[in-house]
């Protein structure tokens, strides 16, 4: 085992703060990432909140959050072959899954259904609680980490490795392109990164906002449209419009009145996982033959499609780098939607 430092809920709802615990040796397979930036993914406020509880089987204290990691390859393992010390590489949502299911073998571990492994709040094969990237290191089986573009700054692709992957699975999957109408609700970490792969993928894009705050932004992130849900005209004007429409919000809000914007066909795909459910109605959904559907993250071998695609269109996150003591500061950022648009840690203040 070795020794790492990283912060930690210590209980649910607790603020975090600096947390030892370890990792294990590196087996033949795994190597050794020293850590340099973790994105700050809403999730990892629900997850340390425990706000998920009533869909999860257990959420496991002390919790080191973090899957939006990216650093450099310190060590490797003799058996290693996809990677060699000082790469650049990066660690999503999962850290290993079954690896024989047909899910996996289609290369959807984050729906394996023996279990996925998470980052951190998880179990490893041996019951041993995962432990996420706001830390100094993390060990991972090599099949399970992703190569970062090499022409882009490390610390704004952290967040392509949640964030990124969540978007441009459900982008890709619902055939998004030149001649589509897609829209982003809600404009944060993940719906910005929405917007920017939307458009690189050369769909017309809207922007759903709370308000028209960040409308300039949207603008210049790519979106052709940006619309305040706060104003009941946007439903009127936009009725039957969209082709797509990609639900990042993070609090429960009304699906049918967003359903109506859909036209004959069209798809709605939730992402954002508020704590409470949300009713549906049939009506909005028969009116058009519309749909609802999810998607989870995205994965490995996507993912790094998606890195790639990234690399190619010069596409990144917008940042804020923050030292880890300003955790709790932006988590409280996160919660009033004041985040532009994805906070990042820079590992380097957890000193040595
Ligand atoms: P975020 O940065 O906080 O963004 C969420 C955005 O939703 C906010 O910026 C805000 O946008 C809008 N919003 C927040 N509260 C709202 C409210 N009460 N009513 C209407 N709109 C509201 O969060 P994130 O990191 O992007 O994550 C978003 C959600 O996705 C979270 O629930 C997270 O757990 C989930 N998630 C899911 C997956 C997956 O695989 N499915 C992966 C990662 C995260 P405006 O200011 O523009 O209105
Ligand atoms: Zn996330
Ligand atoms: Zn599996």
């Amino acid at each position: 085992m070795s020794k790492c430092k990283g912060y930690a809920a210590l209980e649910a709802r607790a603020p975090l703060g600096p947390y030892s615990f370890e990792r294990r040796e590196p087996r033949e397979h795994d190597i050794v990432i020293d850590i340099k930036y973790c994105g700050v993914c809403h999730s990892d406020i629900h997850q340390t909140r425990d706000e998920w509880s009533k869909y999860q089987e257990e959420s496991i204290f002390p919790m080191v959050p973090g899957h939006e990691i990216a650093g450099i390859v310190e060590a490797v393992g003799n058996k290693v072959t996809k990677y060699k010390v000082g790469d650049k590489v990066g660690v999503g949502c999962f850290v290993d899954s079954c690896r024989t299911c047909s899910e996996c073998r289609q290369g959807l571990e984050q729906y394996c259904t023996v279990a996925t492994i998470w980052t951190y709040n998880g179990r490893d094969k041996e019951g041993q609680p995962t432990y996420g990237g706001y830390s100094d290191k993390i060990v991972v089986d090599e099949n399970y980490a992703l190569r970062m573009p090499e022409n882009l700054p490390l610390d704004a692709c952290a967040p392509l490795l949640c964030a990124g992957i969540t978007l441009y699975s459900p982008l890709k999957h619902w055939n998004t392109g030149p001649g589509k109408k897609v829209a982003i609700i809600g404009l944060g970490g993940l719906g910005h990164m929405g917007v920017k792969l939307a458009h690189a993928l050369g769909a017309e894009v809207t922007v759903l906002s709370q308000s028209l705050k960040k409308q300039a932004d949207g603008k210049r992130l790519g979106a052709d449209h940006f619309y305040a849900t706060s104003d009941p005209e946007t439903f009127t004007n936009l009725a039957s419009y969209f082709d797509l429409i990609v639900n990042t919000v993070s609090a429960q809000i009304d699906w049918n009145e967003y359903l109506k914007l859909l036209k004959t066909d069209g798809t709605m795909v939730i992402v954002g996982l508020p704590e409470k459910d949300i009713p549906l109605g049939a009506f909005s959904l028969t009116a058009r033959r519309r749909s609802v559907a999810g998607s989870q993250i995205g994965g490995i071998r996507e993912t790094q499609e998606m890195l790639d695609f990234c690399a190619k269109h010069g596409v990144a996150c917008d940042i804020e780098i923050v030292p880890i003591q300003k955790i709790n500061e932006a988590y409280e950022r996160v919660l009033k939607s004041d985040v532009r648009y994805r906070f990042v840690i820079d590992m380097a203040s957890l000193g040595k």
